[in-house]
């Protein structure tokens, strides 16, 4: 069986990893591309949102280099993306694929078919059922790993003196971790990652806006799909704070089911379950607020009814909170140019603001 999973943002290495060492042969698929979405665009309904068309296009760039087998997330909610495997499924048929699908509901609210999953997955082993924890804990680690890498990344690249510096070192690093498997290794590439991150050249005197983003968990964790939103501000030289990395989000979901914060800050704005990240991108822009951040970002792919429900109630929080949010819907028609006219004047409204306010402050200690 050749195997193939989603592509998305720096987690390939891990699953590569997981899969392979349970015995499978791994076909990792290539990184988005704009070929991945014109072949998903082409054969997905032209309502579906973008996650669907990128995993689609993702899955058949798979099959073309001999995967056979799909492993993919189910979902909870009012939101299609609980149907994305069956509508995959279908769509690769009409085609004439024979592949089989293996989705993985999440484990506290579908526990029977997580476990029905997480049997077809193992049917194909290699390795002693013994051997499967230490497997799962060494993804479970080197994904831990990478996020807390691409964090420091993150605190570095806006303070950077040569631009473009931290995107060149972020990138050795993910090779180093795309071959460290063992504990050792994965323990000596964070060593590694984050003494050659922290050599960057920086200029600390720098004070940087503060702009926190938000929004739909594929678009916000893959940068194909939202133009690299993150690394397009940082090197502008604004700190980015993103609201969910793989780690974080999979512990406080699937393991702990613990999102009490972010629940309790949309309460008074939202306090029903929208699907998707709808609650979470109110809930967030709140607690952005009362870190003092100078604005948010949102980012919703176009027909995404969480997104949009969400949108809807922003310009209320935005007000009453008194902080900035943009919204960027993403589709397939959604331009690269488009996008950085609009980050740009977005950062040149923060600063003009944050200036004006400085101002106020300098005349009332007057
Ligand atoms: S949250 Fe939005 S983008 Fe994601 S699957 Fe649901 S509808 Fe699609």
């Amino acid at each position: 069986m050749r195997i193939t999973f989603p592509y998305m943002g720096n987690s390939p290495p891990v699953f590569k990893q997981i899969l392979s060492e349970i015995g499978y042969d791994v076909v990792v698929p290539p990184p988005p591309s704009k070929r991945t979405l014109d072949l998903g665009t082409k054969y997905a309904p032209e309502f579906a949102c973008i996650p669907f068309k990128i995993l689609l296009g993702s899955y058949l760039e798979a099959i073309d280099l001999g995967a056979d087998t799909i492993v993919s997330t189910g979902g909870v909610g009012p939101c299609r993306a609980g149907y994305y495997g069956e509508l995959h499924r279908g769509i690769l048929n009409d085609l004439g694929y024979d592949v089989t699908i293996i989705i993985i509901e999440p484990p506290l609210r579908h526990p029977t078919q997580f476990l029905q999953a997480i049997k077809l997955l193992l049917n194909e082993r290699k390795v002693p059922l013994w051997k499967l924890p230490d497997i799962f804990w060494r993804g479970w680690l080197k994904l831990n790993a990478i996020d807390h890498v691409e964090k420091t990344s993150h605190d570095i690249r806006p303070f950077e003196i040569n631009k473009g510096e931290t995107t060149f070192v972020f990138r050795q690093c993910m090779e180093e971790f795309d071959v460290a498997r063992s504990r050792a290794e994965i323990k000596q590439a964070t060593e590694n990652s984050l003494r050659k991150l922290s050599a960057i050249p920086q200029d600390r005197s720098r004070e940087p806006l503060k702009i926190g983003l938000i929004g739909e968990i594929y678009v916000v964790l893959e940068p194909f799909a939202n133009h690299d939103v993150q690394v397009k501000l940082e090197e502008m030289g604004v700190l980015v704070d993103r609201s969910i990395y793989l780690a974080e989000w999979t512990r406080n979901n699937a393991i702990k089911n613990r999102e009490y914060e972010v629940k309790r800050a949309a309460e008074p704005f939202l306090s029903e379950l929208v699907g998707g990240h709808g609650r979470n991108s109110i809930g967030e822009t709140v607690l952005y607020a009362q870190q003092g951040f100078d604005g948010v970002i949102q980012l919703a792919p176009f027909a995404c009814i969480p997104e949009i429900v969400a949108k809807s109630i922003l310009p209320y929080v935005s007000r009453k909170l008194n902080i900035p949010v943009m919204t960027l819907f993403l589709d397939e028609q959604t331009g690269e140019g488009g996008i950085r006219t609009r980050l740009e004047a977005f950062v040149d409204m923060l600063g003009q603001r944050r200036n004006k306010k400085e101002g106020q402050l300098a005349c009332v200690g007057t």
